[in-house]
């Protein structure tokens, strides 16, 4: 008699963390200080050393931190913000949160990124900013994205929530430009559990930054206190930070191996001749330009093929698949600012058909097999 094991459950995601981040976090619990601390610092400056030595501060969340980043640009009520349909709903949320406008341009179906065209097309008197998304990591053209925003006179508030690691021009995203927003939330490259960072331009304005993360507080001498503003609380624990750091030590480790399962998927796809299926993979990482750290490897289903049965049969063939994301200018609050179908063409494709596919460090070529294999038989399934 023999026993078959079916092989464990594949999800799309996974995090890494390896025994030295854990005997960190341990060591915060044990030191007595377990909020904001001396760990924070040490992450801040790693981050800094990583970002061109430019100032970086540390937030709760990739939320926090955008919303944090709107702040100090000034943005409020009567402003208005362009940015994407295809993005997690934070985007789009924070912009609500200052009392500024949401203006949301179509993609390029292409990259599944803002379409730079459609930018300058949606520029009005009152854009004040541009928020740009790099899906799945891959960076938006960011020399015509900065001379956009130089013509028109505009501040860029660079939603990179998933891009650390990802380059332009061999510079690595958060080196250079505006103000720029990460996300370390668990399913990121590199994560805190949650937690975020912004890195910014300007010293003064990272003094704003830090007063906004905690209740507009000053402090001077051993008892004096001010409040400047009334600030948030959204500052990142000591034991977040503790994870941040242990990850970012693997951070080179863990963008190559991405690419080497990103490398697998395209091999994958050509032998099982996946877009003889009307399965369009994601652009290729191209030597110059924009390079991904491939935080997602994301498929257009064709447009006729049901997502959900997609998914649902390869779920129950053992393979965890993610939908990122839903074309949020269609969710009921953003129809009620007046976004209607037909609006948003590509995004409204996109948001319908893309379908992330499992992508983590300690995933193996096997198992990318398996996905396409599942991805393969799931759409000939539905066509039928
Ligand atoms: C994860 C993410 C955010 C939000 O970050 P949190 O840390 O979850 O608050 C914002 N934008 C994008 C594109 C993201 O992927």
């Amino acid at each position: 008699m023999s026993t078959v094991t079916a092989p464990a459950f594949l999800p799309f995601a996974r995090p890494a963390l390896d025994e030295a981040t854990i005997r960190g976090v341990a060591d915060v619990l044990e030191s007595g200080w377990i909020t904001s601390g001396p760990k924070v610092a040490e992450f801040e400056a790693e981050l800094s050393k990583l970002f061109a030595a430019r100032p970086v501060r540390a937030f709760a969340n990739g939320t926090a931190t955008m919303e944090t980043a709107l702040r100090v640009a000034g943005i409020g009520p009567g402003d208005e913000v362009i940015t994407t349909s295809i993005t997690w709903v934070a985007t789009a949320n924070v912009i609500v949160a200052v009392g500024a406008t949401p203006v949301f341009a179509d993609i390029d179906p292409t990259t599944r990124n803002i379409d730079l065209q459609a930018v300058e097309d949606a520029i009005t008197p009152r854009t004040r900013a541009l928020m740009p998304v790099y899906l799945a990591g891959l960076p938006v053209d960011m020399d015509r994205l900065y001379a956009i925003a130089r013509r028109h006179g505009l501040r860029v508030i660079e939603d990179a929530a998933q891009a650390i690691g990802s380059r332009w021009n061999e510079k690595l995203i958060g080196s250079f430009g505006d103000l720029v927003s990460f996300s370390f939330q668990a399913n990121k490259n590199i994560t805190c559990a949650e937690g975020g960072c912004l890195v910014l331009s300007s010293h003064f304005e990272a003094r704003r930054a830090e007063q906004l993360r905690l209740q507009g507080v000053v402090r001077s001498g051993l008892d004096g206190m001010d409040v400047v503003m009334p600030g948030g609380k959204s500052n990142l624990t000591d034991i977040n930070a503790a994870i941040g750091l242990g990850q970012l030590r693997r951070l080179g480790e863990v963008t190559r191996r991405r690419a080497e399962l990103a490398k697998a998927y395209f091999e994958v796809a050509r032998q099982m001749q996946l877009e003889d299926l009307g399965i369009v993979l994601p652009p290729p990482t191209r030597g110059q330009g924009a390079i991904t750290n491939w935080h997602m490897f994301q498929v257009m289903l064709p447009a006729n093929a049901q997502r959900a049965a997609v998914m649902q049969l390869m779920r129950d063939a053992g393979v965890g698949t993610g939908v990122h994301y839903p074309a949020l200018h269609l969710f009921s609050y953003y129809r009620s600012l007046g976004w209607r179908e037909g609006m948003l063409p590509q995004a409204e494709r996109a948001g319908r058909s893309l379908l992330t596919l499992p992508l983590f460090p300690a995933m193996s070529t096997g198992d990318v097999e398996r996905a396409c294999a599942a991805l393969a038989a799931a759409c000939r399934q539905v066509a039928r």
